[in-house]
């Protein structure tokens, strides 16, 4: 028996982000931080240890969502990776969602490759059938000295089985990419490896997004001691045209709408790729204006 209430407001502690495609969700803050937090460009969680949140103040934000939200048809779970809760809060967390909020349509959350191994395939199947239709993945590069650099924690091999096995649940999947991650000196080869990757797992949205070096990481650190140099923004075109022409879906859109990017493309691909290019060339010409830098964030 459910023995919580819906008390005042939503329980939210700290910092908290979602994808842009989330701004019209239910946000339900369901962990804190991030299980793996060790990614040296990612600032989002630094001063946040990781922790599951209790049962009773889920539910008292479900209850209260219940209330008050009634006319927002989806939900996302943050913070960092919701997939690690064990599979049986999970489970209940999507069962209390169903019988509190019966309106709503599609779950969603973000993953990384440590979360999504820890599900069996029948558990993600089951997570799928109980309303949680799409996990956000971080893939960030399909270049393995860069993700060993980065901290990124798994291999490009490994990102790829993990992101095989969302799509196999039957559950949408959104990976983001993040240009600049390699540097100037790496840039072709990030975009490379990272549209042969994108392309083998096949997802049905990429998100691309341009690094934004946040102060206090490590990656600032090495951007202080001269170690890493940031392209400039026509390297980042450069770079983002290089990942489209190695990127091929089956039918996904490829997206670079974040505010963190300087050039804002919607591409389905396969069909939309060239009109993607020519964009991106008009743009290098300087025939298209770019974000300016006051407007970026991350
Ligand atoms: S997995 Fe994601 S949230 Fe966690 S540290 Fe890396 S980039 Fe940040």
């Amino acid at each position: 028996m459910d023995c919580a209430t819906e008390s005042e407001g939503m329980h939210y502690e700290g910092n908290c982000i979602r994808p842009p495609p989330e701004a019209s969700s239910i946000l339900l803050q369901v962990t804190l931080g991030c299980s793996h937090n060790k990614c040296t460009f990612c600032g989002t969680y630094r001063d946040k240890p990781f922790r599951k949140k209790d049962n009773d103040i889920i539910l008292s934000d479900i209850l209260f969502a219940a209330r008050y939200m009634k006319r927002q048809d989806r939900v996302f779970l943050m913070d960092g990776d919701a997939l690690i809760i064990p599979q049986k809060r999970l489970m209940w967390v999507l069962d209390r969602i169903k019988e509190h909020l019966p309106w709503v349509k599609r779950v969603a959350a973000y993953a990384n490759v440590k979360s999504i191994r820890m599900k069996s395939r029948q558990e993600l199947a089951e997570l799928q059938k109980n309303g949680l239709g799409t996990l956000y993945l971080g893939v960030e590069t399909g270049d393995d000295e860069i993700r060993k650099k980065i901290n990124k924690g798994s291999s490009a091999q490994e990102c790829l089985e993990m992101g095989k096995k969302v799509k196999h649940a039957g559950m949408e999947l959104t990976v983001t990419v993040l240009l600049g991650i390699a540097g100037k000196e790496r840039s072709m080869d990030h975009a490379h490896s990272t549209g042969e990757l994108i392309s083998a797992i096949d997802p049905n949205y990429v998100s691309a997004l341009t690094l934004i070096l946040i102060p206090g990481t490590p990656l600032w650190k090495e951007y202080e001691r001269g170690d890493f140099k940031l392209p400039d923004e026509q390297g980042l075109l450069i770079e983002m045209k290089e990942m489209i022409v190695y990127t091929n879906l089956s039918n996904g859109l490829f997206s670079s709408n974040h505010a963190s990017n300087y050039l804002p493309i919607r591409a389905w691909l396969p069909r939309g790729k060239q009109e993607a290019l020519d964009l991106i060339d008009a743009a290098l010409r300087g025939e298209i204006g770019l974000k300016p830098e006051w407007m970026r964030a991350f």
